[in-house]
């Protein structure tokens, strides 16, 4: 019999964003209709496989391009202002699934591009370079928005008067808190930097449930697709208190020796991981041989 005591952590799963375009996705495939997305819905790879099996369509964006008279969906990361340009010069039609907090964050982003334009200053993405969402927060900024995705990279760049800082929505605020000190010292008396802190709240929040469960047990499985920011960062958050903690995409992955001498196991995962993934987790963990 497995002796093992596993929890789920209740905090986990989608995201609100998330849980909006996965639903308005599976409404237009319920009536039948080809609905095609461009790029991955989540960083998730279970969870595309079953989208997929419902009828939906992964396209890249050279595919969006040549595609007219169709239905594509827009996902929650938000898109820069050429993907409506496209669609609308090749008669597609949008399922706008851009979460509404990305959407405010564009919106804050292209005000300040605007802004730094007219008084020459700088608007800087805190953000993974080709993430989805960093780049439809670049394209709000025509492009002039510069990129950095540590503290490291600040050395290289060059800023122009007033810097004004944004984060990608699923970074971490302590790497947040050190591009911004780096940048601080870059700068001259003349010249100051408006910090935006950009991170999302669903983000945030999971912070503490994740430490906590990673506390509590022995053993922690965090489960997520491994291009997700979020997932990292988490996974990263758990590590830092319980060396015992295991990333995982699948439950094939799972190795009985992580269990030696374990009697609590906490499941957890990124704001694109599924609940009925977790649950898959853990009915997993609770078959191991133990
Ligand atoms: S993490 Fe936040 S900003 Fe990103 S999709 Fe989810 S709710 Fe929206």
């Amino acid at each position: 019999m497995n002796r093992l005591k596993v929890t789920i952590d209740r905090k986990s799963g989608f995201c609100f964003g998330v849980i909006n375009a996965t639903k308005l996705a599976e409404e237009v495939l319920a009536r039948g209709e080809t609905l095609y997305c461009l790029g991955d819905l989540v960083h998730n790879s279970a969870e595309i496989i079953r989208m997929r099996k419902l009828g939906l369509v992964t396209i890249d964006r050279q595919m969006f391009e040549s595609l007219k008279n169709v239905t594509v969906l827009f996902r929650a990361h938000g898109e820069p202002p050429l993907s409506y340009e496209i669609a609308k010069k090749n008669n597609i039609t949008v399922i706008d699934a851009t979460c509404p907090v990305v959407l405010k964050l564009q919106q804050r982003v292209r005000e300040s591009a605007a802004l730094s334009a007219k008084n020459g200053g700088t608007v800087v993405l805190f953000g993974k370079r080709g993430h989805a969402e960093v780049e439809g927060l670049l394209g709000q900024t025509k492009n002039s928005a510069i990129v950095v995705s540590n503290k490291d990279e600040i050395k290289e760049k060059k800023f122009d008067g007033n810097v004004i800082l944004f984060s990608q929505t699923t970074m971490g605020k302590e790497a947040y808190d050190d591009v911004a000190k780096e940048i601080n010292s870059r700068l001259d008396s003349a010249h100051s930097l408006k910090k935006i802190n950009s991170i999302c709240g669903q983000v945030s929040r999971r912070i503490p449930a994740v430490i906590e469960l990673a506390l509590a047990n022995d053993v922690v499985i965090f489960v997520s697709g491994k291009k997700s920011s979020n997932g990292k960062m988490l996974y990263d958050k758990c590590l830092s208190v319980n060396s015992l903690s295991y990333f995982v995409s699948e439950p094939s992955e799972l190795q009985t020796e992580w269990f030696t001498n374990a009697v609590s196991v906490g499941i957890c995962g990124a704001t694109s991981t599924p609940v009925w993934q977790l649950e898959e987790m853990a009915e997993a963990v609770k078959s191991l041989n133990l």
